[in-house]
């Protein structure tokens, strides 16, 4: 038995954190063979809460945990001016219903008004809400997120948001276990972002299906909180079920003093618990693989899912290069983006540079985008967008001056939202404009455009590629002798 001073559980050795946390939230098996696993927090937002809310409405149930769900608007809110009413009508509506489902329902909801208005993946973890050992859902698929901290975090759909609401329990088959490990260093110019798309492509977008990545070794244990939730967020981009890093003393310095964490002794009791429920050693795992950091590039999307993705110095894979069942999927990728055998990806032209989204939009993001940023202007004919995260971070950002940065590159600097990660905003491609994107799905239409088409790329490479007008080394504006870390000073978000 594990006995760690001052614990409250006790778990048998040789087990991950996967198995600690479902069975701690496991409230009994079903005759479906799914669990029926209690959910610790619940986040919610103004898409996919409106259907939910009326469901419970009609069944006359109350919301069972008012206390442990909390709610934002990202999706739908303007990022030039969040004034009432929203200039579009259909978006007043959807705030105003979520507005009152909250205040019928006693849920805390943070709107504009109260200075903690962001993208639901940012605020959850800013605010202290999202904590090691958590079960957390959310109507989202970008929930594995939080799995940085440790916590199961589930992305559900609409009934499933109304199951939560009404009895804070979700019914849901057990994932397996891969344990992923990134050995050796990163190098010069490769961010997290490069990490997970490398993932990504290596494993393929369907390669996670019935698993739950558990990210390990020297490269995530070096990475700050920030880095760690870009690379969990993109987790359901490779098909798996969630996506998390076993808390640390990284995880623990980030949570202190936050607005929902634990204070005094009782944050150093909860600490204990949350180093405890890390996968012991000798955990077992239903596969593992092993990254080599050196193998991985400053990697830029090519195609139409975010597995289709290249090192920057690349050329576009032909689609011959592929399996015959592929090829169906990377000839229509060919197509859309208007691919020729041969093309390179860097020197694309792009119309557009956005730097934003839950994957992307935290203050480490915006300070290296800044970095490069102020090495250059927009080249003419590109618009670029910034749109922090949420509003403690645009407010640190505005703190240290990254929004005049970025306003005298010639960046616009917007309000906190999604804006043109989903484009269910204003902020929209047109025609077959071309983005370089710091946001997580590049699928054929996702930023606004039926025809647009979106290349996923870090931070920094969407700086510079707006900067150069195409597509762009980021390792040719930083020299390529600093790495990230000492670039940005560590983890001071
Ligand atoms: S930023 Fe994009 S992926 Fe993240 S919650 Fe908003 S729409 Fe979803």
């Amino acid at each position: 038995m594990r006995s760690r001073k001052g614990d409250t559980t006790h778990f048998p050795m040789g087990r991950s954190l996967l198995d600690k946390v479902w069975e701690l939230h496991s409230v009994r098996p079903l005759d479906s063979g799914q669990t029926q696993l209690f959910i610790g927090l619940h986040l919610i937002h103004e898409v996919t809460s409106p259907q939910a809310f009326a469901m419970l409405r009609e069944a006359g149930l109350p919301v069972a945990f008012p206390e442990r769900t909390f709610a934002t608007v990202d999706h739908i809110i303007p990022t030039t001016s969040q004034a009432r009413p929203l200039a579009d009508p259909q978006a007043e509506t959807m705030m105003s219903a979520l507005e009152k489902s909250c205040r019928e329902h006693g849920i805390r909801f943070f709107g504009p008004e109260t200075g903690h208005q962001g993208i639901v993946h940012v605020i959850g973890p800013e605010l202290g809400l999202t904590q090691p050992g958590m079960t957390i859902a959310c109507g989202d698929s970008h929930t594995s997120t939080h799995g940085a901290f440790g916590a199961l975090a589930l992305g559900i759909g609409t009934s499933q948001v109304r199951d939560v609401l009404a009895s804070q329990c979700l019914a849901i088959d057990r994932p397996r276990a891969r344990r992923i490990e990134v050995t050796g260093k990163l190098r010069p110019g490769v961010y997290a972002k490069d990490v997970i798309l490398h993932i990504i492509r290596r494993l393929g977008v369907k390669g996670g299906v019935g698993f739950a990545y558990e990210y390990a070794g020297p490269v995530f244990a070096a990475m700050s909180m920030e880095e760690r939730m870009t690379v969990c967020n993109m987790s359901i981009e490779g098909g798996a079920r969630l996506g998390y890093v076993n808390p640390d003393a990284t995880t623990i310095e980030y949570l202190r003093g936050r607005e929902f964490a634990p204070t005094g002794d009782a944050f150093e009791r909860a600490s204990r618990w949350w180093l405890s429920i890390a996968s012991d050693p000798d955990a077992t795992y239903d596969d593992v693989v092993t990254i080599d950091a050196a193998a991985i590039g400053p990697t830029v999307t090519w195609g139409i899912n975010p597995g289709q993705a290249i090192g920057v110095d690349e050329a576009v894979p032909s689609p011959g290069a592929f399996p015959g069942d592929e090829r169906p999927t990377v000839v229509d990728a060919y197509e859309y983006m208007g691919w020729h055998e041969g093309d390179r990806i860097a020197g694309t032209r792009i119309d557009v540079a956005f730097i934003g989204s839950c994957t992307n939009g935290r203050l480490s993001d915006l300070r290296e985008a800044a970095r490069i940023a102020e090495r250059g202007k927009v080249r003419s004919g590109v618009r670029a967008l910034v749109v922090p995260g949420s509003q403690e971070v645009a407010r640190a950002a505005e703190a240290e001056g990254l929004d005049r940065v970025f306003r005298e590159a010639g960046f616009e600097w917007r309000l906190p939202g999604c804006s043109m990660c989903l484009a269910m905003n204003p902020d929209k491609l047109k025609g077959r404009e071309i983005c370089a994107s710091s946001s997580n799905r590049n699928f054929k239409g996702r930023q606004g455009s039926p025809a647009g088409r979106t290349l996923l790329m870090s931070p920094a490479m969407v700086a510079a590629a707006a900067i150069r007008g195409e597509v762009t080394d980021v390792r040719e504006l930083i020299g390529g002798d600093r790495h990230v870390r000492e670039l940005s000073g560590g983890d001071r978000g």
